[in-house]
């Protein structure tokens, strides 16, 4: 809360930020606000980074367009860009020169003025951005002054420094963001899952488990994991956490002592509790939650933990799941054509997501495909292939999965469209239309990046969309 607290250490330091961009140009501005003397370096020297550069410039910024390996001269701290990969020349140039790097997320942690508001922290390979979401909506519904906050809604500097004041705040980090983050130290936080993704980035599923792992560290009230994943468990025990800080876990079954869990068709809580060995509280039904599949479920358990942890009354852990919609794309319901329900999870960007939309529904007409990023599909088809009715594949990766199909499912139809282009989207449609029988979903969960074929995966959902609401229009 509040910028005005901001030591004036910052006055005259020559701070050099890597990477110009969505949090590069703000911590710039912020940065020279304070009075440091700021160096944006760049490795792209194209059209629109110098429209960006002259802006910068005007203000007073130094920008180096071309080069973002050399550390400038006389730096004396780094901020960087998340997603710069830790093996850049410039963090080599900066460890030999004895210089901090900060990401973005460091950097406001720092910024926080001594009142400022805690942070209940989510990370995890997939379901974050829902489950922060949720966290704000039921941290809302208890009427504190909150926001969610990371990749979503407001960004975590204008969260820090604007005028608008918090209770609390609900962040999404990013495996990136805590490898940059050394010292953060949420009140309680959460990891999802942890599943292999980015390995490129990190390194390793070591390096990567690390990165995530960090957002236990310091920790003061709880450190939220899920029981059915061993890893975020793991990563608890070797957290260094404050005096008192409790592990609590979350579970599609009926939650032991310190776990919050289901128990019908009720979220209950036996970790916040008088008595945890022998009272349990009801906080919603699971029908409170949109879309009720088992991640999402997971999704809200992790989100109630949070909230319990910092004291939320249960009515308000049910207020804000009900208030809570699902953003675009996310497991969303587009039409039912002749009985057959057509589903939009154009999210599901990486094997793990898609397993977890196709374990919510059966039979299936799974339509699949585009760039797999590295990723092997025979672990997903695997556990899939009995739900599923048919196959249509599409995207510059599709065959990855069509050979994992032939493999583990060989008596499932596959069509594959064999096809790149924009088009093939509503070609899919129609054919997973001929698939499906009434009572079926057909799913777009491709399991695979979408920009072989689209700008991003909004753009492949809203092709999903039109095509199915197209289809719906010709059957009516
Ligand atoms: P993130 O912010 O981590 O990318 P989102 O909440 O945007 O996560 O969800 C991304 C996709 O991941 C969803 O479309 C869904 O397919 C899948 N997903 C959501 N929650 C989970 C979960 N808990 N476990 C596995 N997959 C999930």
């Amino acid at each position: 809360m509040g910028s005005r607290q901001v030591s004036t250490s910052w006055q005259g330091k020559n701070v050099t930020v890597a990477g110009l961009g969505v949090s590069g140009i703000p911590a710039a501005r912020v940065l020279a606000g304070l009075g440091a003397r700021v160096t944006v370096v760049n490795d792209g020297d194209d059209e629109r980074s110098r429209t960006q550069a002259a802006q910068l410039e005007a203000e007073g910024i130094t920008v180096r367009l071309g080069d973002g390996d050399t550390l400038p001269e006389g730096t004396e701290l780094v901020v960087t860009t998340p997603g710069w990969q830790p093996g850049k020349p410039l963090f080599a140039a900066a460890a030999e020169a004895g210089v901090e790097v900060w990401g973005d997320v460091e950097l406001a942690w720092r910024l926080r003025g001594p009142d400022a508001a805690p942070w209940l922290a989510v990370t995890g390979t997939n379901g974050k951005t829902t489950t922060v979401r949720m966290l704000a909506a039921i941290l809302e519904a208890a009427g504190l002054r909150t926001a969610a906050v990371g990749n979503i809604g407001v960004s975590l500097l204008d969260a820090v420094l604007g005028e608008e004041e918090y209770d609390v705040l609900a962040v999404e980090l990013s495996s990136y963001q805590l490898h940059w983050a050394p010292s953060l130290r949420a009140h309680s936080a959460a990891v999802l899952n942890l599943a292999p993704d980015h390995l490129d980035w990190h390194g390793s599923m070591q390096a990567y488990a690390a990165d995530k792992g960090r957002i236990y560290e310091g920790n003061q009230v709880a450190c939220v994991y899920n029981a059915a994943d061993k890893a975020t468990e793991d990563l608890v025990r070797e957290a260094d956490v404050e005096e008192g800080c409790r592990a609590i876990g979350f579970t599609l079954g009926t939650p032991g002592p310190s776990q919050v869990g289901v128990v019908d068709d009720l979220l209950v809580d036996r970790a916040f509790v008088e008595n945890r060995q022998k009272q349990a509280q009801e906080l919603a039904q699971v029908s409170d939650i949109d879309p009720p599949a088992p991640h999402n479920i997971a999704n809200a358990l992790a989100a109630a933990a949070l909230a319990r942890a910092f004291g939320v009354p249960a009515t308000a852990v049910r207020d804000g799941l009900r208030a809570f919609r699902p953003d675009p794309h996310r497991i969303e319901f587009v039409e039912e054509i002749a009985g057959v329900r057509y589903v939009d999870d154009s999210k599901a960007t990486n094997t793990h997501a898609a397993e977890a939309s196709l374990a919510a529904y059966e039979p299936i007409v799974w339509i699949a495909g585009g760039l797999a990023k590295g990723a092997t599909f025979d672990e997903l088809v695997t556990t899939a292939a009995k739900r599923l009715r048919g196959v249509v594949l599409m995207g510059a990766d599709r065959a990855l999965i069509r050979e994992a199909l032939a493999r583990h499912a060989p008596e499932v139809p596959v069509v594959d469209l064999d096809r790149t282009d924009t088009g093939a989207m509503s070609a899919a449609v129609g054919e997973a239309a001929a698939l499906a029988r009434p009572g079926d979903t057909v799913l777009l969960a491709p399991a695979c990046a979408s920009m072989d074929m689209f700008v991003n995966y909004n753009k492949r959902g809203e092709a999903f969309a039109d095509a199915v609401r197209a289809l719906a229009a010709e059957r009516a």
